[in-house]
C-alpha cells in the first residue's frame, strides 16, 4: 500500500508537472521521446499501481437498522432476545458495537459460503442488519403516556419498522388492551404515529406559514403547502408511505423524518401449534390490512426464534426439519427487511478478505465504492467486476477472464446484486 501511495503521489507530480518535464528529465529532450508518449506510459503505470482489492480502512459502511414495535405483551422482547441471541455470531466482527436495546443480525446468503471455498480467506465478513428494541409504545404514546416522546425519537433514527402484533392466545398474559385483537393492535400504534407526525408538521407549519405568508417567500410557501396536503392526509389516515411525492417534495420531507413515511413490516407472533396452520383467523386479519396498505407479513413464533437462538447451525436445521419449516422466522424478517428496503449485496474477494456489503439498489459504481471508503468514491477510476453466477460457473476468477466475462466497468455503471468488484481509485 505504501508503494502504491508513493507512485500515486510521484505520479501525480509528473501529471501536474506537464509543462516542466525538463525539469524532472533534463535528458528528456536528448532521448526525443514525445512527451504525450511518456504521459500515456504513466498514466498506464499510474492506473495498473492503484488497482486496489481491498482496503483494510473500514468506513462507516451503510449501517441500517430496523426498529421493533408493538404494544406490551406482544412477544417483542422475546423476539429480539431471539436476534440477540444470534448475535453471537455476530459479535466476532469487528464493528459489531451494541447497545443493550441493539441487536446485530448477520444477513443470510448463501452466496458467501461458496465464496469462502473458494477463497479460503483469514476473514469472511457477512452484511449485517441492526434490530433495536423500542419499548414503551402504548396507546397515547403521542402526549407522553409511556415513554411517550422518547420513544418516538428512537424511531425517528431507523429506517424499516417491524410492528410485532400478537396473534397468538394465552389466558396467562395479560392483553393490555383486553383481549387480542391484531388489527385494533396496529390501529392503536399507527395512531400514534400518525399524530406525532401531525405534531412535528404543525411544529413547522407553526413557524414556516408564517414566514410564506409575510415574506413571501416561494420556498417557505412550497414547502407549507406541501406540509398541509400531508397533514391532510394523515388525518384521513392514510401514511406518509402511501403519499406520492416528486423530487423536490422528498427533498423537502426527508430531513422531517416523519414515522409514518418509513417501511413497514407486521411480524404476526403466533403460537408454536399454529405454525403450520394457515388457518389463522387473526393473521388472516393481519395481512387483509396490510396488503390494502401494501406492506408485508412475516409469521413468526417468537417463542420458537428464541429456543432456535440457543442452537447451533446444523441443530437448528434439524430443529425446523422437524417443525416442518423452510426458514426461520427471523431469517425471513431479515430478508423481508433487506429487501423491503431496496437492499442488494456486493462482494469484494480476496486471500485475507471475503465481505458483503449492502448498497441501495440503483446505486452507481462511485457511490458503492464509497461504502466501503470514501476515497474511493472520491477518486473512483473503474471497477473490475464479474457476477457471482459468472463465478461460480466458470471456477475461478482467472477462467472468468479467460471467457471473457470480468468487465470494467465506469462511473455510470449501476451495480448488480451478486456484482463482484475490486475498485481503481486515486486520490
Ligand atoms: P413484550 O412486552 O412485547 O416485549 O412481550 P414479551 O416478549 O415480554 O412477551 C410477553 C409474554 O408473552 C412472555 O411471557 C412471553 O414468553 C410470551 N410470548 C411471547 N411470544 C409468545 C408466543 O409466540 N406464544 C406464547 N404462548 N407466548 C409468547
Amino acid at each position: 500500500m505504501d508503494i502504491c501511495l508513493l507512485s500515486t503521489k510521484m505520479a501525480l507530480l509528473l501529471l501536474n508537472k506537464k509543462n516542466d518535464f525538463s525539469k524532472i528529465l533534463p535528458n528528456y529532450a536528448k532521448y526525443k521521446m514525445s512527451s504525450k508518449l511518456i504521459f500515456f506510459v504513466l498514466e498506464a503505470l499510474f492506473l495498473n499501481i492503484l488497482f486496489v482489492i481491498i482496503c483494510e480502512e473500514m468506513s462507516d459502511s451503510m449501517s441500517l437498522r430496523a426498529g421493533i414495535v408493538g404494544l406490551p405483551n406482544v412477544g417483542k422482547s422475546t423476539l429480539f432476545n431471539a436476534i440477540t441471541k444470534q448475535n453471537i455470531l455476530a459479535a466476532n466482527y469487528p464493528f459489531a458495537t451494541i447497545e443493550p436495546n441493539v441487536g446485530v443480525v448477520v444477513v443470510p446468503d448463501e452466496r458467501l459460503n461458496y465464496l469462502n471455498e473458494l477463497y479460503k480467506p483469514e476473514r469472511l465478513i457477512p452484511t449485517t442488519f441492526e434490530f433495536t428494541d423500542i419499548a414503551g409504545l402504548v396507546k397515547g404514546a403521542s402526549n407522553g403516556e409511556g415513554l411517550g416522546n422518547k420513544f418516538l425519537s428512537h424511531i425517528r433514527e431507523v429506517d424499516a419498522i417491524v410492528e410485532v402484533v400478537r396473534c397468538f392466545e394465552d389466558s396467562n398474559i395479560i392483553h393490555v388492551e383486553g383481549a387480542v385483537d391484531p388489527i385494533r393492535d396496529i390501529e392503536i400504534i399507527n395512531v400514534e404515529l400518525m399524530l406525532a407526525d401531525i405534531e412535528v408538521i404543525d411544529n413547522r407549519l407553526g413557524r414556516i406559514g408564517k414566514k410564506a405568508a409575510l415574506s413571501r417567500d416561494k420556498e417557505a410557501a412550497k414547502e407549507a403547502e406541501l406540509l398541509t396536503r400531508i397533514k391532510e392526509s394523515l388525518l384521513q389516515n392514510i401514511p406518509v408511505r402511501r403519499m406520492e411525492f416528486d423530487e423536490e417534495e422528498q427533498k423537502i420531507i426527508k430531513p422531517f423524518n416523519l414515522l409514518t413515511s418509513k417501511p413497514m413490516i407486521y411480524m404476526a407472533n403466533i403460537n408454536e401449534e399454529d405454525l403450520l396452520n394457515e388457518e389463522n383467523t387473526y393473521v388472516e386479519a393481519v395481512r387483509g390490512y396490510a396488503e390494502a396498505e401494501n406492506s408485508e407479513v412475516i409469521t413468526v413464533c417468537a417463542k420458537i426464534e428464541s429456543e432456535l437462538g440457543e442452537l447451533e447451525e446444523e441443530e437448528r436445521k434439524d430443529f425446523l426439519k422437524d417443525l416442518g419449516i423452510e426458514e426461520s422466522g427471523l431469517d425471513q424478517l431479515i430478508r423481508a427487511t433487506y429487501s423491503l428496503l431496496g437492499l442488494a449485496t456486493y462482494f469484494t474477494v480476496g486471500s485475507d478478505e471475503v465481505k458483503a456489503w449492502t448498497f441501495k439498489k440503483g446505486m452507481k459504481a462511485p457511490q458503492c465504492a464509497g461504502i466501503i471508503h470514501t476515497d474511493f468514491e472520491r477518486g473512483f477510476i473503474r471497477a473490475e467486476v464479474m457476477s457471482y453466477e459468472d463465478l461460480k460457473a466458470n471456477g475461478s476468477e482467472l477462467k472468468v477472464k479467460e471467457a471473457g466475462k470480468m468487465r470494467l466497468e465506469g462511473k455510470e455503471y449501476v451495480m448488480q446484486d451478486g456484482d463482484i468488484c475490486h475498485f481503481r481509485f486515486n486520490v
